[in-house]
């Protein structure tokens, strides 16, 4: 459906028309219609679906001539960053409708600035509730003549605690008004301001989980533990994006690995809750415009930040929640563009936390290996010749320089390279260096193993993958790094890679597996021979069976089935 299908003014038709949107979003189509009569609306859409359209066309469409000194919008927002956006989207629908004066007012800016703004009238006015509640105790906004309510991103409010501020503006607006809700997410909390504060609301609900994600791919890398923050400089030196975000779960997290991708010689910034505004404004408008190429942040901070052109998401992080994993990945691949996110996990949790996501987001999540450094130096020379190719402005001091070098006996070939390498090199040098260890089954013939002993077995219902699993877990190996898995009824045999013996010691002491703390050692059949002690017959190997049943394959293999998708190893190598 077209937009000019609405029965909208000409005015709007008109920067509508210019915004270069034709097509509705799905809740906009939905939302508009009702809207535009008075009803109230409770809608729940994805980020980057067009809510702010949705909610904002509508709310400029109300204001009449009449409303030329009173506030007849009022529309909550749960950040500075958000409400500044949305004040700016507004300001773009109302380009030709002259009357329309929309102020933005938010904690963190000036007070005085925006009192002003009020007084000199304001029909429509887009704030954070903390900031709106202090105008309006000091009676610089007033609301007695409001007509219409909005909260977008409703549940996010309430996320940060400003339930109490938001019941108290609603209890305190006029009666007869039109209530609308916004939401990506629907918890009960949100359920509950609905059933108090709206009349006979009209639930919108679209189901684009998979729509807003569809044109993402996604990826993720398994990391040992630890090695995160490498691992990302990897990915970035290896996909190099000129505009990429990083999400962390903490302040804390995004400040140090800000830092430490700055000193990797990455243009990155952080941007979360505890920076004073200005910086905040100060960030987003350098990752706007590209002098900042990598945005690390928090999900709150991030939350609803319509950039474009984002080329991939990083989940440094899993998200703490499925529903953030959809909103963080909805940064790249905005506005039916393409985009890639990749997710870095350690540890079988995480690999099974991203497996939840997986079922949640009814995405494919794929397995990708880290590049080797051999990759990266293979981008690295394209990138180089994609550079020499662009530059069409040589300046004839070059051909002087060359041409003193070559009666140096440095001839021009010689020179080029020795520019070239300097180049290479310093990106190069900065990379982690990460082994990618030889798989035990496809390794050399007549690769040596050994045997380690756990002292758990079928007494504690252990199964091969919950072996297997811990040890992954706990060596950041693959599975296929481990070959036979015996199960007997108090303890269990693992074949080792013989060279990886004393890693392998060292990192499953202490190991638990299903909860049960383990001890793990050097396997030594001989001592059962030297006390004469044959195994008695329940003390022998199970899953026979089983192993049968996939055929002729020996039972390692079936045991790495267990754990799909475990490929590569990464070590640290020092
Ligand atoms: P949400 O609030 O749902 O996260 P936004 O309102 O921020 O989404 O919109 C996301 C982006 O899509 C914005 O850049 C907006 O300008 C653009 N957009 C919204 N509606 C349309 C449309 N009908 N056609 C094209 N682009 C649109
Ligand atoms: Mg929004």
């Amino acid at each position: 459906m077209h937009f000019n299908e609405l029965n909208l003014s000409q005015e709007l038709i008109r920067a509508v028309e210019e915004l270069g949107f034709t097509e509705m979003t799905e809740i906009q189509q939905q939302s508009i219609p009702p809207l535009l009569e008075g009803n109230d609306v409770i809608g729940r859409s994805n980020t980057g679906t067009g809510k702010t359209a949705a909610f904002g066309i509508p709310a400029v469409e109300s204001v009449t001539d009449a409303d030329k000194n009173n506030t007849t919008v009022l529309i909550l927002c749960p950040t500075r960053e958000l409400a500044m956006q949305a004040h700016e989207e507004i300001r773009k629908f109302a380009k030709y409708k002259k009357i329309v004066k929309a102020v933005s007012v938010y904690g963190g800016a000036s007070m005085e600035k925006q009192i002003h703004e009020l007084k000199r009238g304001a029909n429509i006015v887009i704030g954070t509730p903390g900031r709106v509640m202090d105008h309006m105790r000091r009676k610089t906004l007033k609301l007695n003549n409001l007509r219409c309510i909005i909260l977008d991103e409703a549940d996010e409010m309430l996320n940060m605690g400003f339930r109490e501020d938001i019941e108290s503006i609603l209890s305190d607006v006029p009666e007869e008004r039109q209530t609308v809700l916004f939401s990506a997410t629907m918890p009960p909390a949100i359920l509950a301001i609905t059933e108090k504060y709206q009349k006979n609301p009209i639930h919108i609900k679209i189901k684009s989980a998979q729509k807003t994600v569809e044109l993402i791919e996604q990826f993720y890398f398994e990391v040992a533990m630890g090695r995160k923050t490498d691992a990302l400089k990897l990915l970035l030196a290896a996909y190099s994006p000129s505009s990429a975000m990083v999400f962390c779960n903490t302040k804390k997290m995004v400040d140090d690995l800000t830092e430490e991708l700055i000193k990797a010689g990455f243009r990155a910034s952080g941007i979360h809750g505890d920076m004073k505004q200005s910086q905040r404004t100060q960030v987003m408008n350098a990752f706007k415009n590209r002098a900042v190429e990598i945005l690390v942040a928090t999900d709150v901070a991030a939350r609803g930040i319509d950039v474009t052109g984002v080329d991939a998401v990083f989940n440094y992080d899993l998200p703490q929640d499925n529903e953030y994993y959809i909103h963080r990945i909805g940064r790249t691949g905005r506005a039916g563009r393409t985009g890639t996110a990749y997710t870095l996990i350690s540890g079988r949790k995480q690999f099974y936390e991203l497996r939840e996501i997986e079922k949640y987001t009814k995405a494919t999540i794929q397995e990708k290996s880290l590049p080797t450094k051999s990759e990266i130096v293979a981008v690295k020379k394209d990138n180089i010749i994609n550079e020499i190719t662009g530059i069409d402005n040589v300046s004839h001091e070059a051909y002087s320089i060359l041409d003193r070098l070559a009666e140096m006996g440095i001839d021009y070939r010689e020179a080029a390279a020795r520019i070239i390498s300097g180049k290479l090199n310093a990106e190069i040098e900065a990379l982690p260096e990460f082994e990618h260890s030889r798989p035990l089954k496809k390794g050399r013939k007549g690769a040596k193993t050994v045997k380690v002993d756990i002292n758990i077995g079928r007494n504690k219902r252990i199964a091969p993958n919950f072996i297997l699993g811990a040890l992954v877990d706990a060596t950041g190996m693959s599975g296929r790094d481990f070959g036979k898995i015996d199960i007997f009824d108090t303890h269990t045999t693992v074949e080792i890679p013989e060279n990886e013996t004393e890693y392998i010691l060292d990192s499953t002491n202490p190991m638990k597996i299903n909860g049960n703390q383990v001890e793990v050692k050097l396997y030594t059949g001989a001592v059962r021979e030297i006390r004469g002690k044959r195994p008695d017959s329940k003390d022998k190997p199970k899953f026979d069976r089983r192993s049968r049943a996939y055929g002729n394959r020996k039972k390692s293999e079936v045991y790495s089935d267990y754990i799909p998708n475990r490929k590569k190893r990464v070590k640290n190598k020092h």
